[in-house]
């Protein structure tokens, strides 16, 4: 009865650290997962550019362009004009 009552708690020991670890691998397949998803396949990485105002770097989907074709980050940038 002991040795029932002793596999008993190692079951449930067991089960219990089977349970965590599966939902430790499914929060961190979801984080890749979403990662994964940002990414499409077979797209090449973004250009960097650097904003001609303040000189920070941002992908160039999201500069933004002067008459003259330089990027800024922001708009307030862009109205700022080159540095
Ligand atoms: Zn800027």
């Amino acid at each position: 009865m002991k040795y029932l009552l002793v596999l008993l708690v190692i079951g449930v020991a067991v089960a219990w650290l089977a349970g965590a670890r599966r939902r430790d691998l499914g929060a961190r397949r979801g984080a890749g997962g979403s990662r994964e998803r940002a990414r499409r396949p077979g797209a090449e990485p973004a250009t960097m550019l650097a904003c001609a105002h303040c000189g920070v770097h941002l992908p160039q989907p999201d500069a933004l362009f002067d008459a003259a074709g330089r990027p800024y980050c922001s708009e307030a940038h862009r109205l700022g004009g080159p540095r």
